[in-house]
């Protein structure tokens, strides 16, 4: 959605002049939004500035705290935790007299735009300064400490908001750079204490940040499968929770559990405001439930280290369309904020961001919770519905009355992908609230056809499967029809399962066509199928991610950042980085963006020899350029099937040879190691959501296909009605939709290719060739 072009050389009449800050607590993406902004706005012929410290360096002024910044100073950023420019909270900027002097300091470095990165404290202070920006000209130029031309030139002041906070706490966007980073160290901090509890059959309290918003804590507890979270929007009375509480813990423990894990939220609090601290969570386990228990705060540990891929590609792409917002910004159009709302880079009024977001806090302190809770974006109250489904709920008696409880099967198909466990342990636990009886399909078709793998999922034997990586059930690339129809239809007849939910990649989108198809011949498959995709290779039609492509994204982006530092220590080298992802170049793609690789090749593209030399000729530049600097280890990722002449080792020996002694190139191989471990929180919470509404879709289709099932004359494949029984499950822009699979296997894949036509994430290409130099030669 955002885009960078070239625009006028740097010294053109007229020039703008683009600054960023970054402000409030720091936050894991700071730094890939700083590059990005600085990047993109000297790449559009602008000169770029940082304000070093956020506000207090406005109020400073000055070069030392108003730098102008250069393409070089930026390099590196991507993978660097934390704020490297500095962040300060400012008293003096909440007062008029400082905001008069931060606007003297801005013109006096010349600077027509500015972008701040930050909370929503700092991105309230941003419009303030916005709103007063003509009286404190005025003013300044009253007091004669700027010119008549600079009151001319500075009449408007551009401001846009990009939302650096750990907390996610801001309306309007679904996530904020820095929260998933936050969100990552949480989960792994309670993976590690998951074992220890399991080891002593301990309770562990784990109090996580959130002043005002409870979202890691509700996100930690649905990606670490929590017994219980207390969060500042659902609060209930002191009473209330401690029984609930102790009402799910008992049942946990009772069902075999020897782990109790409950996560509080840094604000939480009960319904008459009083905080409830990990101390008091801690004394209810102890006193009532007599539970050896252990308080763990993880206090600074959220905020560190370097950001996920996901806050990396946030803050980058978003960091270019803040650039284009200003630039494109007239004095009548409101202050942009740059948001993201599913998969979508969007802009949303600042103001109004600031005000919704403000106004959830004043409902929690008015006891105002259900509006507090109407005030936060419709994807929190579906993730806390979910989590009291599946983490919560009481399966005794269960929600649906007996004539609408289903068996529902579940199956995974192709290779194993982060977060398949997820849906699966999700699915079953869900299925179980409802009253379904949830089955798997162990080791795919050809374990049905061959073997009648078919259990009915077991609560005590699934724990521990929200954040295991792999394929609990088992998982092949083997098709329906190479596995034998016939008999999977026979075991589908046997067991008389009411739904199908497939959880895998291009194989299980064929299997789905496969078994939509033969409802003609057998009626054992006229029931509700829906697939998740699930792949790294994120090529299943009808959708823009599937579940998997974050943990191999992290997996081959920490993968990447480990053989940078390589290159970076060796001087002038090279790693030629070998990546998977089948015919799709979206896993290259991404990881070039995220860690700022100096060339991706893609299968989109393939490899030409002019490209290749413009390549080689720019890498020599770079290198010749970033001498002494440091920092200079390139990486090339190149998709296995971008090229099958151009193996990773030939390139490197190409590049070696063409670079005349000036640098060197190596190949490197992560193979395997790009399905990941333990599923990221990404995967594992966005299984979660999807697997409910897989559910969801096999309840609701129930009756349009039921009463076709059995009769075969009335039965038929071609009625919209029936054929929209069998769907994929995706995400499609700000959306997440299912799709007919006859629609998207008929109309919208490239089968020979296993591709979707259309390829949603072209522009990404150009923004990350953009962002570290790289020239296109045109295709011939
Ligand atoms: P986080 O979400 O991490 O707390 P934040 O941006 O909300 O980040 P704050 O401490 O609230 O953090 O704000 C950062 C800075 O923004 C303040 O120190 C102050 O300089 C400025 N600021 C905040 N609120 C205002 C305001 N109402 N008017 C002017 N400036 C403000």
């Amino acid at each position: 959605d955002a885009s960078v072009t070239a625009g006028p050389t740097a010294d053109a009449p007229g020039q703008k002049a683009v600054a960023v800050m970054t402000s409030g607590g720091d936050a894991p993406g700071m730094n890939p939004n700083v590059r990005a902004i600085v990047r993109t706005a000297i790449a559009k012929g602008c000169r770029a500035y940082v304000v070093m410290e956020g506000y207090e360096g406005l109020v400073r002024g000055g070069p030392e705290y108003i730098k102008q910044f250069s393409w070089e100073d930026v390099r590196g950023w991507s993978s660097e935790g934390g704020t490297n420019i500095g962040t300060a909270r400012c008293m003096e900027f909440r007062e008029r007299a400082g905001r008069l002097l931060g606007a003297l300091h801005l013109i006096e470095a010349g600077v027509d735009a500015l972008i701040v990165c930050g909370g929503d404290g700092s991105l309230t202070g941003a419009d303030l300064f916005r709103s007063e920006w003509p009286s404190l000209l005025q003013e300044l130029k009253d007091t004669s400490k700027i010119s008549s031309e600079q009151f001319t030139r500075y009449q408007h002041l551009n401001i846009c908001g990009t939302v650096g906070s750990i907390d996610n706490d801001m309306s309007t966007t679904d996530a904020t750079i820095g929260a998933y980073s936050s969100l990552d160290r949480i989960c792994r901090a309670i993976d590690y204490i998951e074992a220890t509890a399991n080891s002593h059959s301990r309770a562990f309290v784990v109090e996580v940040m959130g002043r005002n918003c409870g979202w890691l804590a509700l996100m930690a507890g649905i990606a670490t499968s929590a017994d219980y979270i207390l969060i500042p929007e659902k609060p209930s009375s002191s009473r209330e929770w401690q029984d609930q509480m102790c009402d799910i813990v008992t049942k946990h423990r009772s069902r075999g559990k020897r782990t109790t894990i409950v996560i509080v939220a840094e604000g939480a609090i009960a319904n008459d405001l009083t905080p409830i601290s990990p101390k008091d969570v801690h004394k209810v386990l102890c006193d009532r439930l007599k539970l050896d228990t252990r308080v763990t705060t993880l206090g600074h540990v959220q905020r560190g280290g370097t950001a996920v891929a996901f806050d990396r590609i946030l803050a980058t792409l978003q960091g270019v369309e803040a650039v284009n917002a200003v630039l494109e910004s007239s004095p009548d159009t409101p202050s942009p904020l740059i948001a993201i709302n599913e998969n979508k880079i969007t802009r949303k009024s600042l103001v109004d961001s600031v005000r919704l977001t403000k106004s959830v806090a004043e409902a929690i302190h008015a006891k105002d919770f259900k509006k507090a809770m109407s005030l936060r974006d419709t994807e929190f109250v579906e993730h806390l519905n979910n989590f009291m489904a599946v983490n919560s709920a009481d399966h005794n008696p269960p929600k649906l009355p007996q004539d609408k409880r289903l068996k529902i099967a579940i199956v995974n198909v192709g290779a194993p992908a982060g977060g398949t466990n997820s849906a699966v342990y999700s699915m079953a636990t869900y299925c179980m609230s409802q009253g379904h009886r949830p089955y798997a399909i162990y080791n795919g078709w050809s374990g049905l056809a061959r073997h009648e793998s078919v259990r009915s999922l077991d609560w005590k034997a699934m724990l521990g499967w929200q954040s295991r990586g792999g394929s609990e059930i088992g998982t092949n690339r083997c098709t329906p029809e190479e596995a034998d129809i016939g008999m999977v239809a026979y075991y589908f007849q046997k067991y008389k399962f009411d739904g199908l939910i497939i959880v895998g990649g291009f194989e299980a989108f064929v299997s789905l066509h496969q078994l939509e198809r033969a409802r003609d011949n057998y009626p054992a498959f006229r029931i509700p199928m829906v697939l998740i995709p699930s792949t790294l290779s994120n090529n299943v039609p009808g959708t823009e991610y599937s579940l998997g492509t974050d943990t191999a994204l992290n997996a081959l982006m920490d993968y990447c950042d480990i053989i940078k530092q390589s290159a970076a220590s060796t001087r002038g080298r090279a790693f030629v980085v070998d990546v998977q992802g089948g015919n799709s170049g979206f896993l290259a793609t991404n990881a070039a963006l995220a860690v700022g690789a100096q060339v991706s090749y893609v299968p989109e593209e393939g490899i030409s020899l002019d490209q290749l030399s413009q390549d080689i000729e720019t890498l020599a530049e770079s290198f010749e350029t970033a001498q002494g600097r440091g920092r200079n280890g390139k990486l090339i990722l190149k998709s296995k099937n971008a090229s099958k002449v151009f193996t990773p080792e030939v390139l490197a020996e190409v590049i070696t040879s063409e670079a005349k002694g000036a640098f060197n190139a190596k190949s490197a191989e992560p193979g395997h190691v790009q399905q990941g471990g333990l599923p990221s929180p990404i995967d594992r919470t966005r299984a979660t959501r999807l697997a409910i509404k897989a559910v969801g879709f096999i309840e609701d289709h129930q009756e349009a296909i039921c009463s076709a099932r059995a009769d075969d004359e009335e039965f038929d494949p071609d009625d919209s009605e029936i054929s929209a029984t069998a769907a994929v499950l995706g995400i499609k822009g700000s959306n997440v939709a299912f799709s007919s699979i006859r629609q998207l296997y008929d109309f919208e894949t490239e089968i020979a290719k296993r591709m979707p036509k259309v390829i949603h994430w072209e522009s990404t290409r150009a923004i990350a060739d953009s962002l570290v130099g790289r020239k296109k030669v045109d295709a011939k």
